[in-house]
């Protein structure tokens, strides 16, 4: 059972899929990410400008909280369950925290870039809050 697609994101990668990938919103190709979790400047195949969104540090700030709970709650069961020395747990949380905060980054800002994409978020210019009202045809 499939819900049915929008006419507008039709041939377009699910967003899940896109963020987990880095796929392009707008072609679906693999260009989202220049870097480790650094967007490109535009897409290398159909050029949609990536810099003109702004995904903020939001995913940041709400992916070091969680990371750091979900290590911090698994160290301690490691350790009252196997008392392991502490290099073990040097060797085993670092690597995997610095992975999921990587992981984590690029699919949570990929996600937000494909939603800003997908709903044509942008930021407002002065052109949308003129006050005056329109004027009437005579
Ligand atoms: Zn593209």
């Amino acid at each position: 059972m499939n819900a049915p697609v929008p006419p507008e994101t039709k041939g377009q990668p699910g967003t899940a899929a896109a963020a987990l990938f880095g796929l392009c919103p707008r072609c679906g190709s693999r260009t989202l990410f220049g870097g480790v979790a650094k967007f490109a400047a535009r897409c290398r195949v159909c050029g949609l400008d990536f810099t003109r969104f702004n995904v903020g540090d939001g995913p940041a700030a709400f992916l070091t909280l969680i990371i750091g709970a979900v290590v911090t709650a698994l160290a301690l069961w490691l350790q009252l369950a196997v008392e392991p020395p502490f290099w073990v747990h040097v060797i085993l949380w670092v690597p995997i925290t610095a992975g999921l905060v990587v992981l984590g980054l690029r699919a949570g800002k990929g996600w937000l870039l494909i939603a800003e994409y997908r709903r044509k978020a942008g930021e407002a210019v002065s052109e949308d809050w003129t006050m005056a009202p329109p004027e009437e045809p005579e």
